[in-house]
C-alpha cells in the first residue's frame, strides 16, 4: 500500500494482535484497518507505545489540509474528521471501509486526551449536550440550508460518539 500523505510504501507492523501499516522512513503516518485504532488509542494501551516512535524522513513535508486517497481501496477519498469532542486532532476515515489515517504525532495526541474509554465517551456526551443539543434544535428550526448543517455536525458526533449516537432518539431527532 502507498501512503496517503507522501506516496512511500508502507511497511506492515504487527503489535500484540494487530497489524498496523506504517510510512516509515517517510512522513510518520499510521493506517488502521477498523478498530484496531480502539486498541491503542489510550495511554494504558502499551502496545501503542512503539508507534509513537516510527522513524521519519525529515525531508518529507506532508500537506496536512489536502484530502487523501484511502491506501486501501481504488478512487476514494478519505474524509476528515475529529477524533474528540473538543476538535483538536483531526483524522482522515475511509467511508467506504472504515480505515483511519493518522499523521505523525497524531495518535500521540489522542492518547494523551483521556486515560479510558469510558473517559472518553464521557467527554464526548457532555460536550455535546452542553453545546450541540440546543443548537441543533434551533438549526433545525431555521429552515433547510441549517439543517444541512446540523446534519454533519451530527455526523460528526456519531463517529466520534457512538454508543450515545441513537438514531432518531436524540431531542434533536434522527438523522
Ligand atoms: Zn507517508
Ligand atoms: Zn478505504
Amino acid at each position: 500500500m502507498k501512503c496517503p500523505a507522501c506516496d512511500n510504501r508502507l511497511e506492515q507492523m504487527k503489535v500484540e494482535d494487530i497489524v498496523v501499516d506504517v510510512c516509515t522512513n517517510g512522513c510518520g503516518g499510521l493506517w488502521f484497518d477498523p478498530y484496531e485504532l480502539k486498541r491503542v488509542d489510550e495511554k494504558h494501551e502499551a502496545a501503542g507505545e512503539i508507534l509513537l516512535q516510527i522513524k521519519k524522513n525529515p525531508a518529507i513535508s506532508v500537506d496536512y489540509s489536502k484530502q487523501r486517497p484511502c491506501p486501501h481501496c481504488e478512487d476514494q477519498i478519505m474524509m476528515k474528521h475529529f477524533m474528540s469532542a473538543k476538535q483538536e486532532v483531526e483524522v482522515d476515515e475511509c467511508a467506504n471501509c472504515g480505515g483511519i489515517w493518522l499523521d505523525a504525532g497524531e495518535l500521540g495526541q489522542i492518547r494523551d486526551q483521556f486515560t479510558t474509554e469510558v473517559d472518553r465517551e464521557r467527554a464526548a456526551e457532555s460536550y455535546f449536550s452542553e453545546t450541540f443539543d440546543k443548537e441543533l434544535e434551533k438549526m433545525l428550526e431555521q429552515g433547510e440550508k441549517n439543517a444541512k448543517r446540523a446534519h454533519n455536525i451530527a455526523k460528526i458526533f456519531r463517529f466520534i460518539c457512538p454508543s450515545y449516537y441513537i438514531p432518531g432518539k436524540q431531542k434533536w431527532g434522527a438523522f
